[in-house]
């Protein structure tokens, strides 16, 4: 995500770019689906939105809160920014917002996208020039003016530079599944409560839906052959008989807090994920992961036909603005995920709503539903 938008980022600059990929196939998508209004806006810019949507990106209309005992409990509108396709949130495959940002940043003459892993890093006078790679049983070096390193949460570039992270470890897990078929109202999130926890559904393209359960650590993960997880989710909420579950399409995750130290180096930097990891309460990691790439690539532009001090300020330009920008957002996640995901509020179906309603508490601390991560780099004022 990072990478690719970087690559869109400054191939729409025309700036030679090469962006190093390890996989040559779509992964298991079960991560971010969901893009808000203000990174919808960047993604226009870059020509992807139309793709997304000519991929089947859905517009979300809905938050509902339904409980067991209870049927539903509240509606929300999901705030509209404006009338245009960036005015409201979409929700497109993980796996396909990956491989369209690819493509349409494969498709500017100055980007090359290679599949190829980086093994490590060239250095030359405390200076990172370039990396070292491999493909098939060749290995390369490959030298350029800076390095970006967009390798997600467990860094090999991060942990190369020796640039520490700080970690904070959930006590939720989130079991994610892609369903066929379709929960009603459609083209919502809903979220249904049990005494057991939560089961949050909401709407993908072509009739299919994605599905998470909150697990504790310690409860049950692991079912037996289908239909066993079917079953259980259907015995826990018969209103999801119509979801087709499989146990194939089902993946665990552990989701983290993460946030490294510096985001910078001399001739290198790091963004998305590999620079700070949030919790999916916000569903912000990849709104941070865009604006951050696009951001990057503002300041750094400029500084790319001048000399490397000019390069290396542009990135001390960028962590000064991005590290405060991440920190709020992470904290605002992390706030949330507490409110949610980590404590009983499932019990209380009312507490509940209140919670993720859209137009209240989610949005309080910034970087919660809708709001731009963006916003909150605004450099702090000097005196
Ligand atoms: C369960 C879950 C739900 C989420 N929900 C949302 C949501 O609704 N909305 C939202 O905005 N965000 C969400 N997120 C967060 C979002 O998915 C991530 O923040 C975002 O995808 C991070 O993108 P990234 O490019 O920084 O990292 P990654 O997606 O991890 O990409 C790193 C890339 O680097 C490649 N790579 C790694 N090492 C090498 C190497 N040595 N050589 C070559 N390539 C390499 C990997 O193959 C990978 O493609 C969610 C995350 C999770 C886990």
């Amino acid at each position: 995500m990072a990478g690719a938008s970087l690559a869109n980022a400054l191939g729409s600059r025309g700036i030679p770019t090469l962006l190093i990929e390890r996989l040559d196939r779509e992964r298991h998508g079960a991560r971010g689906d969901l893009l808000h209004p203000p990174t919808l806006r960047i993604l226009d810019s870059w020509g992807v939105l139309d793709a997304l949507r000519a991929d089947g990106a859905v517009a979300l209309r809905e938050l509902v809160v339904s409980a067991r005992d209870r049927g539903i409990v509240a509606r929300y509108p999901t705030p509209v920014r404006d009338q245009t396709p960036a005015g409201r949130t979409i929700a497109v495959p993980h796996e396909r917002i990956e491989a369209v940002l690819s493509a349409c940043a494969e498709r500017r003459p100055s980007v090359t996208v290679e599949r190829a892993v980086v093994t490590g890093l060239l250095r030359e006078g405390g200076r990172v020039v370039g990396v070292r790679v491999r493909e098939g049983g060749n290995a390369r070096e490959l030298r350029a003016r800076v390095v970006i390193g967009c390798d997600g949460t467990r860094s090999s570039v991060r942990r190369e530079l020796g640039i520490a992270e700080e970690e904070h470890e959930y006590a939720t897990d989130f079991l994610y599944l892609e369903a066929e078929g379709e929960v009603a109202p459609p083209a919502a999130v809903h979220w249904h409560l049990d005494r057991e926890g939560i089961v949050c559904v909401f709407a993908r393209p072509r009739g299919e839906s994605r599905a998470f359960l909150t697990v504790r650590r310690g409860m049950r993960t692991s079912f037996g052959p289908d239909p066993a997880l079917r079953d259980h989710v259907v015995g826990r909420f018969p209103d999801l008989a119509r979801l087709r579950i499989a146990k194939a399409r089902a993946r665990l995750y552990r989701v983290v807090r993460l946030l490294a130290e510096r985001f910078w180096v001399p001739g290198c930097a790091l963004a998305g994920d590999a620079a700070h990891t949030t919790n999916p309460a916000g569903a912000t990691g990849m709104s941070l992961a865009i604006t951050g790439a696009a951001r990057l690539a503002e300041l750094l532009v400029p500084a790319l036909d001048r000399d490397d001090a000019a390069v290396d300020e542009a990135l001390a330009a960028y962590e000064a603005e991005r590290r405060p920008a991440a920190v709020r957002a992470l904290e605002a996640a992390h706030a949330q995920a507490m409110r949610i995901y980590e404590s009983d509020l499932f019990r209380d179906a009312d507490a509940f709503a209140r919670a993720v309603d859209p137009a209240a508490a989610w949005t309080a601390g910034g970087a919660g539903w809708g709001e731009d991560p963006a916003a909150l780099a605004a450099p702090t004022p000097t005196t």
